[in-house]
């Protein structure tokens, strides 16, 4: 590593920066999306735009006031008139503004309005700019200058960081090459070298480093395979009459289509993309406390991680033994809200969640899916051969049956916990036994992996209920979960889902269990599509109350992709 690189290098530090604004954090277990106008061109355009994005659920709002333009005669941008129209998207929506500052002198101007302040290829090596972002307490993104190789994109973050200001996002926009099939050469494989060489958020910007509209959602998506935190895409109403970078300004059709790929795709590549919708509340940055998460586990736990997933890193997760604790302390409220494992797609259903959801007073406002890679785990040093024991969740064990049925040899005990079962060989200098586990509890205990993805099929999701002490049911709510118990003879099963087809709803899952203390009895917990704001949910739920001795309706959130 070059020698002038002191504070950006993984060496400096190992684990990964988080720049927050808001409940926003950049670098996290969440993909952000930055979204927006080139250019704020007038108020009742940028509003729109804010609202509308916001309606999708982005969480940070971008557009210049400050313009820096090849020709003296293009539109140079509102200034501060354009930045009071962000301050005032961001009072309407909550999302927060990221926004360009051309040199050092407008710095304090633009940071007394704007969240994120954006350092444009133009500008890398504005070295006084540098060091003027550098002394200020907001958080910086840098967008790599359309000719700065590695080390000088490095070294440009690395004057604001010796400035005192470490939260400095990097953004690859593109660079000049001989290519000239696009505006720019979007340099993507700068991404994952980036990630090993630094600790600071990455984010891609498809839109300056395609210069065409048709080409910026393949991009974005490779963006988020190539290991990407965030996206910085430009959206306009009316792209053929924007003012700036209209021809590589999405439709808000063409947007609203890759969020939708980027939520499918981001479980794949182990992110959750960052949809406001999701969250319980609104305007949870204005909270005075972070939120207390409840999870069963240790910390390290595939729960822990979930909790982030969907919470994000400003959220606190609460370790707890069991499952029933961490409805105890929903239903109670010494915690706001618990992330529950439900179901998982190599090993079927959590019986006892599902259980407990029937037992307590909570509501599900959310699920999500997270993929599950195990990794086999020991002490660094000891080999495969070594092995006698696996110390493993029963999850777990189930999940990677074909692997574990290759060393029969091995004796397989079962802990009620994946991060503590790393944490048990190690704490017991077990140098002969190898646990099951996530990368990150191997990173975290300081334990090394001796085999990669040992899960029987790498589609291997846990799908994960958000629940609260009462309901919260937003307007993308289209899933709702209901239990139900039918009269013990003919047809009665028939009869309510009869009621289903009749309003015309779809049926995604249905499940039984049974009926405790009433053997051979059984509950019956049904998830349909729609929200309990349709009228056809209403009227089959009231029809159901007819034909079932027992209902509950558990609540209705938005499905996952
Ligand atoms: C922009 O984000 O609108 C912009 C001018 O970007 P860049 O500095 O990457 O050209
Ligand atoms: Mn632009």
């Amino acid at each position: 590593m070059a020698p002038q690189l002191k504070l950006v290098t993984r060496e400096a530090k190992k684990e990964k920066t988080l720049v927050r604004v808001g409940d926003t954090v950049i670098g996290g277990e969440k993909f952000i999306i930055m979204a927006g106008p080139c250019a704020v061109e007038n108020r009742e355009m940028l509003l729109e735009i804010a609202d509308r994005l916001h309606r999708l659920g982005v969480t940070i709002l971008r557009g210049g006031a400050f313009k820096p333009r090849t020709s003296p005669y293009s539109f140079q941008g509102l200034r501060e008139e354009g930045l009071k129209i962000l301050a005032e998207a961001r009072e309407r929506t909550g999302m927060p503004v990221v926004t360009e500052v051309l040199s050092a002198d407008q710095v304090d101007l633009v940071a007394e309005y704007a969240d994120i302040l954006q350092i444009g290829a133009r500008n890398m090596q504005n070295f006084e700019l540098l060091k003027a972002v550098g002394s200020i307490d907001k958080p910086v993104l840098l967008k790599r200058g359309m000719a700065a190789t590695l080390e000088e994109f490095l070294a440009a973050a690395e004057y604001i960081l010796a400035g005192g200001n470490e939260q400095v996002i990097l953004c690859e926009r593109g660079i000049r090459t001989f290519s000239n099939h696009s505006r720019f050469t979007l340099d993507l494989s700068l991404i994952p070298v980036l990630r090993d060489m630094t600790h600071l958020p990455i984010i891609v910007d498809p839109s300056h480093g395609t210069g065409n509209r048709r080409y910026v959602s393949p991009m974005a998506l490779a963006g988020i395979a190539a290991g990407a935190d965030g996206l910085m895409v430009e959206v306009h109403l009316d792209p053929e009459k924007a003012l700036s970078d209209g021809p590589q300004s999405l439709y808000f059709n063409q947007f609203e289509k890759l969020l939708r790929d980027l939520e499918v795709i981001s479980p794949v590549v182990g992110r959750q993309l960052d949809l406001s919708y999701k969250m319980p509340s609104e305007a949870t940055w204005k909270r005075t406390r972070p939120l207390r998460i409840a999870y069963q586990g240790e910390p390290g736990a595939f729960s822990e991680r979930a909790v982030y997933q969907y919470f994000g890193e400003t959220a606190h997760p609460q370790s707890l033994v069991s499952f029933r604790d961490v409805f105890q302390q929903v239903q109670t409220r010494e915690c706001d809200y618990g992330v529950i494992p439900i179901e998982n797609s190599l090993s079927g259903s959590i019986h006892e969640n599902y259980d407990l959801l029937l037992e307590y007073d909570v509501a599900i406002i959310g699920e999500f899916k997270m993929r599950i890679v195990h990794n086999l785990i020991a002490h660094p040093g000891t080999r495969l051969e070594d092995i006698r024991r696996v110390y493993a969740h029963p999850q777990a064990v189930a999940q990677c049956r074909l692997f574990l049925s290759q060393h029969p040899e091995w004796e397989i005990i079962q802990v009620y916990d994946t991060a503590g079962s790393v944490k048990h060989i190690r704490d017991h200098q077990l140098k002969d036994a190898a646990a099951i586990a996530s990368a990150q509890a191997a990173e975290k205990l300081g334990m090394a992996i001796l085999k990669e993805g040992i899960e029987s099929n790498p589609q291997n999701y846990t799908r994960f209920l958000v629940i609260s002490p009462e309901h919260i049911v937003n307007e993308k709510a289209n899933k709702t979960s209901l239990i139900y118990s039918t009269p013990n003879k003919p047809g009665a099963l028939f009869r309510t889902l009869q009621t289903f087809a009749e309003n015309n709803l779809n049926l995604v899952k249905l499940e039984s269990r049974p009926r405790s203390g009433r053997p051979w009895e059984y509950m019956f917990y049904v998830d349909v599509e729609g929200s309990l704001f349709d009228p056809a949910v209403k009227r089959t739920i009231d029809a159901l109350r007819g034909m079932t001795e027992f209902l509950k309706v558990l609540g209705s959130y938005p499905a996952s992709a």
